[in-house]
């Protein structure tokens, strides 16, 4: 019998995160002040996030970070998550290619979002916060928050853009059987949402709405912290334990990566698998090849620029130096939710520019077919966003098939697609579309 899942111990769960910027041939350029035009120090962010994350953020010198052992215990809840063989997939493929994945839509909540969501809450908690907010679109992140914040015994208030709110009922009821208080954003509760239903009565709210009011009610809130999901250098940080598990069980399955894929939004699921791995090429040992796999109708990485902007709507945030589209840029109306945004981390930006990983876009249509391919040949169903990451490893399987390489590849499934099937319908109804975007819009937006 061939061994399909891998998974490890309680005692050898990796004990510590790995923090890439440590080690980069390049380091990331500093986040900068709007106002004052200064890199941001950790006190610069303290009063919006907690403390420990922006020193976390900030650190470009210590490669390993000790996971609390409070942090430890609540991953010991649900990790490690399996490492599984795809041979259905495979062998569905005909390709030579050995396909493994690792599945995070095991996680609670069903993706891969809690293992941030646990440590924040666990800081945020030990510096004597009592409430914690944050924005969701689809609703993951917010899901991911709010069990953590009840696990922590903390107060979560959840702005929700208000059109998902409509859209995917199920979503806020899930964060509030966790006893979070959700808000449509743009709501009448913080000035910026006042301002923004003023000039527009209809407006049907956007993560930029949704976190100008999560960011003004934590720094109009005595004990109360902001809190994001992705993007951010100390998120990624977090999501290393997902690579860091797979190294170990890919050893458990005597292999090794020569690729590595995940689906990419703002970057944590990504530099969550990818990092670890690719610490064994920024030594030279290794010549992995990562895969950052991106939306055809949201193309940063791959048709973005690299340059300083706002990580946000509004223009509240600190200025990133990051591949971006424009801050301004309004991505279609995709299903994979959670990649429906203009820039990418700082970390992985640098990395791009230093030709250590790419990118690549894919349509829609062609996310659904792999993501049905999936469900029939594994049993699960993915959700939308990691669809992007199977279409692009049954991109590379298929290369293998015609040059007849038996290459290892690794992808990361960041959640499953069972609160999603109302996008599934539109799909196998044959309604659903592509939206490409041509390079008047793209470079339009980047005036
Ligand atoms: C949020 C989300 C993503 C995108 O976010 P990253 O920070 O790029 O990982 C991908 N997949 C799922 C299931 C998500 O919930």
């Amino acid at each position: 019998m061939k061994q399909k899942r891998f998974l490890l111990e309680e005692s050898e769960l990796p004990r510590e995160w790995y923090n890439i910027q440590a080690e980069m041939p390049t380091k990331p350029m500093p986040a900068i002040h709007p106002a004052t035009r200064q890199p941001l120090g950790v006190d610069d962010l303290a009063h919006i996030f907690p403390r420990e994350c922006c020193v976390q953020e900030l650190d470009a010198e210590h490669a390993w970070i000790p996971i609390p052992d409070e942090v430890l215990e609540k991953y010991k809840y649900y990790r490690s998550t399996p490492l599984v063989r795809a041979y259905a997939l495979e062998e569905a493929l005909g390709t030579p290619a050995h396909i493994y994945y690792k599945n995070e839509s095991a996680c609670p909540l069903g993706s891969h979002k809690i293992n941030s969501a646990l440590p924040q809450c666990y800081y945020a908690k030990q510096e004597g916060t009592t409430n914690v907010t944050t924005e969701t679109g689809a609703g993951q992140w917010g899901a991911a928050l709010s069990y953590a914040a009840s696990v922590y015994g903390l107060e979560a208030a959840v702005y929700q853009v208000k059109i998902s709110m409509q859209q995917k009922p199920y979503r806020s009821s899930i964060m509030r059987t966790f006893g979070a208080a959700v808000t449509g954003s743009p709501s009448m509760s913080t000035r910026a949402g006042k301002d923004i239903i003023t000039r527009d009565p209809r407006h049907s709210g956007s993560l930029g709405t949704a976190i100008s009011e999560a960011i003004e009610l934590a720094t109009t809130t005595p004990g109360c912290k902001y809190t994001l999901g992705s993007v951010l250098n100390h998120v990624a940080l977090h999501q290393t334990i997902i690579g860091l598990e797979a190294e170990r069980q890919m050893q458990m399955a005597g292999e090794y990566p020569d690729v590595v894929i995940a689906c990419f939004g703002g970057g944590s699921n990504f530099g969550g698998i990818a990092f670890p791995f690719m610490r064994h090429k920024l030594s030279g040992e290794k010549q992995t090849e990562f895969i950052a796999a991106e939306p055809e109708s949201c193309p940063k990485l791959t048709r973005g620029v690299f340059r300083y902007d706002f990580g946000d709507e509004a223009g509240y945030t600190p200025l990133l130096p990051m591949f971006t589209l424009g801050h301004g840029f309004k991505p279609a109306n995709i299903h994979a939710g959670g990649l429906r945004y203009h820039g990418a981390g700082v970390i992985v930006s640098q990395l791009l520019k230093d030709g250590l990983m790419r990118g690549v876009d894919i349509p829609q249509i062609e996310t659904f077919e792999a993501g049905l391919l999936f469900a029939r040949t594994e049993g699960i169903i993915p959700a939308p966003e990691s669809s992007h990451a199977i279409a692009a490893t049954i991109r590379e399987a298929e290369k293998c098939r015609q040059t007849g390489e038996s290459k290892v590849i690794l992808f990361n499934l960041s959640g499953h697609g069972l609160i999603d099937m109302t996008a599934y319908e539109q799909y196998l109804n044959g309604d659903l579309v592509n939206y490409e975007i041509s390079d008047d819009e793209i470079a339009k937006n980047l005036e």
